[in-house]
C-alpha cells in the first residue's frame, strides 16, 4: 500500500498468517517467489565503482601480469598496422569483435562512425586523429567499420529533407547522410 513502509508492511503480514493459519501454505508460495524476484534483481544490480574495479583486476591478472613482454614493448611506443572509425555503441566494441590486441588499432568511435569532411576548424578532432595516425604512426589500413541495428544511422535517415527538424542538426550529419544517398 502506497505510504507504508517495509516494516509495517511486514508486521501487517505477520498478523495477518496469525489470524489466518489457514493462508500459510499460500503466503509460503507467494513469499517464495518474491524472494526469487528479489534475488535476481539483486543480481543484476550493477555497482559502476565495484564493475570498474573489478574490470581493471581482470585484465591485470588475466592479461597484463600474463604478458610481461608485450606491454613492456607497449609501454616504450605504439604502431598500429590499423585506425578504426567504429561506432560508439556498446555493443560493437572493434577490440571485441575484430580481437584487436593492445597496440594494434588507433581508433575513433563516435555516433554511427562518422568519418567528417576534412576542415581545420570544425570536427577536427577526426581529422587530428587522421593527421596523426597517418603522419606520426604511419597506419598502414584506414577502417570504417558499421554494424546493423545502428540507432546513429536510423535516426541520420529520419532526419527531414526541409530542414525543419526540431532539434540542431549539425552538418556533418547532412553531409553524411548525402554520401549514404549518393554515394
Ligand atoms: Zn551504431
Amino acid at each position: 500500500m502506497a505510504g507504508e513502509s517495509f516494516g509495517e508492511a511486514i508486521a501487517k503480514l505477520t498478523k495477518l498468517l496469525s489470524e489466518k493459519a489457514e493462508l500459510g501454505d499460500v503466503a509460503t508460495l507467494k513469499i517464495s517467489q518474491l524472494t526469487a524476484e528479489l534475488e535476481a534483481a539483486g543480481a543484476k544490480r550493477c555497482v559502476p565503482e565495484e564493475r570498474i574495479k573489478t574490470g581493471f583486476i581482470t585484465f591485470r591478472n588475466e592479461k597484463f601480469l600474463r604478458n610481461p613482454d608485450l606491454y613492456a614493448d607497449l609501454a616504450k611506443g605504439q604502431s598500429p598496422k590499423f585506425m578504426v572509425f567504429a561506432c560508439s555503441d556498446s555493443r560493437v566494441c572493434p577490440s571485441h569483435i575484430l580481437d584487436f590486441q593492445p597496440g594494434e588499432a588507433f581508433m575513433v568511435r563516435n555516433i554511427a562512425n562518422m568519418v567528417p569532411p576534412y576542415d581545420k576548424t570544425k570536427y577536427s578532432g577526426a581529422g587530428a586523429a587522421i593527421e596523426y595516425a597517418v603522419l606520426h604512426l604511419k597506419v598502414e589500413n584506414i577502417v570504417v567499420i558499421g554494424h546493423s541495428c545502428c540507432g546513429g544511422i536510423k535516426g541520420l535517415m529520419s532526419i527531414p529533407d526541409d530542414g525543419t527538424t526540431a532539434r540542431q542538426v549539425s552538418n556533418i550529419l547532412t553531409t553524411s547522410r548525402i554520401s549514404l544517398e549518393h554515394p
